[in-house]
């Protein structure tokens, strides 16, 4: 029973003495001539240096063998065996060459995009093993042609357009049609006087001389004191403007055209620099009514305190304002949830999707350990900023409507796709960067 044993041994020992004399020609690599360097085995079983076989694979843009030109199935994986014995045979000359093939800039350039193929070969497979990547392609299909029939009902009934006269027609100027239409968007209540509106053929400059006694006796008999102040109410703002102010996004957009787009992506790239803008520079305007919508008073508030904030509003903003921005940006769409029934939507669900690549990118640094770079990444972002909307400012003259149209109907529609497919990607490879 020994006897083999001692036998087995002896033949190691012979085996390792015997090593130097195995000549080169075996472990020489059939591309260059060499001893092989991370030596590497395709499927037909010929061996070859990575570099060389990298260099090959980019100058032949082909899966082949460069010796027998059989293809090679899935991504070359080094043999590691091979590669520790020769390692250990001709450690002198693989050094040497590791160190020549890495100062070689484009050797490594080669090895780089080879092994690039690689992962994504990899990351396709897993994609088509999960069967993810086709389900969440179909969902994009859907989503992008849902966006497109949006975008279609909008251009071809003319919403946008026919909101566009009276936000930018001088009062004075109204159609007895058009006071009316004006009439009826104060409210389903508003309807109760639609027909002495239209009998008396009431006109712009007509509207203009109504007030509190003309509404309450006949033929207008605005009896409700409440229907009655909140005609006057918009009929003094109306005349304040000389034209109707606007009262959704369209005729918003049609009025700001500039504001709304800016708005748009200032708020999508960076919501907590946008809102700081509003409430620095635009805060009666736009800033107290979008918190208003986000963070109500429970109380009930007057019209006449409501440029102030109760001290419960200002918390519940700025803990939103700091943790979760775009939420307050989908509680804005969501009070217009009744208006627009489509594009709001898309807000939110674009809100939460980019509230969910935050807090990946938070993550990925958390992991990373490279919190400590948060604050100069911020200040980065800060003069990105500051610089875009600064050639913002100065292109705007110059963009043409049919373009700035394009770019917003992109930011509210497709935006929310393309986010999509970026959250997905994110949570299915959750260390790769988001572009
Ligand atoms: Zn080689
Ligand atoms: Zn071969």
């Amino acid at each position: 029973h020994l006897q083999p044993q001692l036998q087995y041994q002896s033949m190691r020992k012979h085996n390792v003495s015997t090593a130097s004399s195995i000549s080169e020609h075996e472990f020489s690599c059939h591309c260059c001539y060499d001893i092989l360097v991370n030596p590497t085995t395709l499927t037909c079983g010929h061996n070859f240096c990575r570099h060389c076989l990298a260099l090959w694979w980019e100058s032949s843009h082909k899966n082949e063998c460069p010796e027998c030109r059989e293809k090679w199935e899935g991504f070359p994986k080094i043999n590691i065996l091979l590669r520790d014995a020769t390692d250990k045979l001709f450690s002198e000359v693989v050094q040497r060459r590791r160190a020549e093939i890495q100062a070689n800039p484009k050797i490594s350039r080669s090895l780089l995009a080879f092994q690039r193929y690689g992962d994504n070969l990899g990351r396709s497979r897993t994609n088509q093993h999960k069967g993810a990547g086709f389900f969440f392609s179909g969902v994009l299909s859907a989503l992008t042609c849902v966006a497109v029939m949006v975008l279609v009902y909008h251009w071809s009934y003319g919403v946008v357009e026919q909101h566009d006269l009276l936000i930018s027609k001088p009062v004075a100027r109204w159609t007895p049609e058009e006071v009316v239409s004006w009439l009826e968007q104060l409210g389903p209540w508003a309807q109760l006087y639609r027909e002495p509106f239209q009998q008396e053929n009431v006109n712009g400059r007509l509207l203009l001389m109504l007030g509190d006694e003309e509404l309450l006796k006949a033929p207008y008999s605005i009896e409700n004191q409440a229907h009655r102040r909140a005609v006057l109410a918009e009929l003094d703002r109306v005349k304040a403007l000389g034209v109707k102010p606007p009262q959704n996004l369209w005729e918003y957009k049609a009025a700001n055209a500039g504001k709304s787009l800016f708005l748009l992506y200032a708020l999508k790239r960076s919501p907590r620099l946008t809102i700081l803008y509003l409430y620095l520079f635009d805060y009666s305007e736009t800033f107290l009514p979008f918190l208003h919508t986000c963070c109500p008073a429970i109380a009930h508030i007057d019209q006449e305190v409501e440029s102030r904030f109760l001290e419960t509003q200002w918390a519940e903003f700025l803990v939103k304002y700091c943790l979760l921005p775009y939420q307050l940006i989908a509680e804005f769409a969501w009070d217009w949830l009744a208006v627009h029934y489509w594009t709001s939507r898309f807000i939110i669900v674009n809100a939460m999707l980019l509230s969910v690549l935050e807090g990946c990118a938070l993550w990925r640094l958390w992991t990373r350990a490279r919190i400590r770079t948060l604050p100069h990444k911020m200040w980065n972002h800060l003069w990105k900023m500051l610089s875009q909307g600064f050639a913002f400012a100065l292109l705007w003259p110059f963009v043409p409507q049919f373009v700035c149209n394009c770019l917003f109907y992109w930011a509210l529609y497709f935006s929310p796709i393309i986010n999509i497919d970026l959250v997905v990607q994110q949570l299915m490879h959750p260390e790769t960067q988001a572009l």
